[in-house]
């Protein structure tokens, strides 16, 4: 089991961004663009709201 850089849970799954390197579980990565949510670009946010 890996933490989540961002929301503190432990998961299985990790994906890293590419931005800032952090470590994410799938609920706080952005798969489409490869970042985590807190680089999400605003705009993009606001399009694919979650
Ligand atoms: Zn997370
Ligand atoms: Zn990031």
């Amino acid at each position: 089991m890996v933490k989540c850089e961002l929301c503190g849970k432990y998961t299985d799954v990790v994906h890293t961004c590419i931005l800032c390197g952090r470590k994410v579980c799938p609920s706080c990565y952005w798969i489409s663009m490869g970042v985590c949510k807190k680089c999400v670009p605003g705009r993009e946010k606001e399009k694919f709201k979650v």
